[in-house]
């Protein structure tokens, strides 16, 4: 195992050990076509993933989110981890991110954007080759980021959501494949999906 897949391994984060390498495999056939984008990037565990395959075809991962955590990482919510608390008392996920990346070797492939997806996602307008949607799990959270964000994919370019066991993110896979989408493969919860 080299070295950041070692790093990808241990990063704090939900991916299950086949998701990551599917995550690459795709990405890798699409990222010397534009940028790739997640939604969602926490400890940096899908970053990693994706930035190898940026770094082999010399393209960009943009990684939005605003680091505050999502509503199930509150204290006392089932994914809380104390160690995201910050001096001030707030969850603060980016020095991790940032930490992880830098020990994968990949910060030169990555831009974090550290916002709102839903705040960015109204003034993005950069065409994606590949978009992972893995930021708010509720149903208006995962649609928003649906609706906002898999319009910039061009045609040939992927759309993959995670965690597509939970029933509202598989409602909007679902309706991505009445909207121009078709599906590639699925691993584990993973889904990807090509652009028309
Ligand atoms: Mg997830």
């Amino acid at each position: 195992m080299n070295d950041w897949r070692k790093q990808a391994d241990e990063a704090k984060g939900w991916l299950h050990p086949a998701e990551g390498p599917a995550l690459y495999d795709h990405a890798l056939k699409v990222a010397n076509l534009g940028p790739l984008c997640e939604i969602g990037g926490y400890c940096g565990k899908s970053a990693i993933w994706l930035a190898a395959a940026a770094s082999d075809r010399q393209s960009v991962l943009f990684s939005v989110d605003w680091h505050r955590g999502s509503p199930e990482m509150a204290a006392n919510r089932e994914c809380h981890d104390p160690d995201m608390v910050d001096a001030e008392g707030m969850f603060d996920s980016l020095p991790h991110f940032r930490r992880n990346l830098y020990r994968a070797g990949f910060e030169p492939w990555v831009v974090p954007v550290v916002g709102n997806s839903a705040t960015v996602g109204l003034w993005w307008q950069t065409p994606l080759a590949f978009l992972f949607i893995d930021g708010a799990h509720d149903a208006d959270g995962v649609r928003a980021d649906y609706e906002l964000w898999a319009h910039h994919i061009i045609p040939g370019g992927l759309l993959a959501f995670h965690d597509t066991t939970i029933p509202d993110i598989n409602r909007v896979a679902r309706r991505a494949l009445t909207e121009g989408f078709d599906l590639v493969e699925q691993v584990e919860t993973l889904q990807i999906l090509i652009a028309q």
